[in-house]
């Protein structure tokens, strides 16, 4: 990302999702208050704008050792890294106790702020009425038809500047960032994971299955790699609750692989490997992208028996997976940190291995041109080539999609 500045957006209890029409539909929208419960990360671009956008779970007004408590602390905490915040309110209902409430919360962080009125497709007068809410930046939109987007363009250049950005190749790795999936069925432990290999609890973990319910991204650096996580939902059984939901956070998980650098299939040692299992380390082969298998709870599983164990589950990848083999294979557990760096290890060292297969040095005409494949945003396989000779014009690229 050329410039990064915070966005972000709060809902009262429905999801009114304005900046979903920037982040391309990456927020899960869905009629469940609360479906939100962890902030989310997103690059956003409107026109030659781009940001980051922190998709928070909300203002509640909860107390004590609630869930809602705790999605309001990842809301304040939200606030706390923006640059900018947005508050969107329901344009139908007029102004509500609550969104006094809630802009007085906000005018609390002296923060610049649009107060964004949604659901305003039908009617645009309703929104003079916002002005007692006491901010200066008003903007009516519709989210769910994208109208004042313009509007909304104008009111983020005019409270940040205007710049202009050149166009970048759209391919994952140009930020530098290795981009981890992890991926696996709900309470393999993903969160736990992540929590304990970013040091904080930014995700909240449960017992519940499928707590955590949206991809999430999340930007650090490991020994000089620059690494993006991001937090699958897995690929879950349909069930016939949620069932709309389930459908929702598959599409997020697959969504989520086309954009990875290498995939972490994180298992439950005491189910180990199962069918939906099995899909999702296919479809990351499939997709071309490198893959580690994790076995997490390994403090469950008894000393006397992990030797065996491990030669069992080793023997049955490499009949499950022929197609990968010696993919590595790592025994953690993320809840003591037992060997979880080694996660990290692996997906750097598998990446690069699987880097070095496809990028060839060839030359051409006397100059040396290197060849790379990678993919764009819409997950198409280009191949550049860069011709690196320094007694040349400046470094050119050619792309093909195929
Ligand atoms: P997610 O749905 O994949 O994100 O799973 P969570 O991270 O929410 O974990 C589900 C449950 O498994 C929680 O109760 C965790 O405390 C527990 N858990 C996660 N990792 C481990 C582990 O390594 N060992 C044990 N014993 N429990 C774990």
């Amino acid at each position: 990302l050329l410039k990064s500045f915070g966005l972000k957006r709060w809902q009262r209890n429905s999801r009114d999702d304005a900046v979903a029409a920037t982040t391309y539909k990456k927020a899960i929208v869905h009629d469940l208050a609360g479906v939100t419960r962890d902030r989310k990360y997103a690059e956003a671009k409107i026109g030659s704008y781009e940001f980051n956008v922190i998709d928070t779970p909300g203002l509640t007004r909860a107390e004590g050792n609630t869930l809602e408590n705790k999605m309001m602390q990842q809301t304040a905490c939200a606030i706390k890294e923006a640059d900018l915040l947005c508050l969107i309110v329901d344009g139908r209902v007029g102004v509500l106790p609550e969104d006094k409430f809630f802009a007085n919360f906000i005018r609390k962080y002296n923060k610049e702020t649009i107060l964004i009125i949604n659901k305003c497709e039908e009617r645009f007068d309703f929104a003079k009425e916002y002005y007692k809410l006491g901010f200066d930046s008003l903007v009516p939109i519709s989210a769910e038809h994208g109208i004042g987007m313009a509007d909304l363009y104008e009111a983020i250049t005019e409270k940040l500047g205007q710049e202009e950005f050149p166009e970048t190749l759209a391919d994952p790795t140009k930020d530098n960032y290795l981009q981890i999936v992890i991926s696996g069925r709900p309470n393999a432990g993903k969160s736990t994971l992540i929590n304990n290999l970013i040091n904080q609890e930014r995700l909240l973990t449960g017992l519940e299955a499928g707590i955590t319910r949206e991809s999430i991204e999340i930007e650090w650096e490991y020994k000089g790699n620059k690494i993006k996580l991001i937090d699958t939902a897995g690929l879950r059984k349909r069930s016939a609750v949620n069932e709309s939901l389930e459908k929702l956070s598959t599409f997020d998980t697959i969504h989520s692989i086309n954009f990875a650098n290498t995939v972490i299939l994180l298992l439950d040692a005491r189910t180990s490997l199962e069918q939906q299992d099995l899909n999702i380390a296919n479809y990351v082969i499939d997709q071309g992208r490198s893959l580690v298998v994790v076995v997490n709870k390994w403090d469950l599983i008894d000393d006397k028996v992990k030797e065996s164990y491990q030669k069992e589950f080793l023997y049955k990848v490499e009949e499950s997976l022929p197609q990968v083999k010696g993919i590595p294979i790592v025994y953690i557990s993320a809840l003591t940190k037992q060997n979880i760096n080694m996660v990290l290890e692996a997906a750097i060292k598998i990446y690069t291995l699987w880097n070095k297969k496809i990028a060839t040095s060839k030359n051409y005409q006397g100059s040396l041109v290197k060849i790379a494949a990678c993919r764009n945003d819409q997950g198409e396989l280009a191949i550049i080539a860069t011709n690196d000779d320094p007694g040349s014009a400046p470094t050119t690229y050619k792309q093909r999609f195929i």
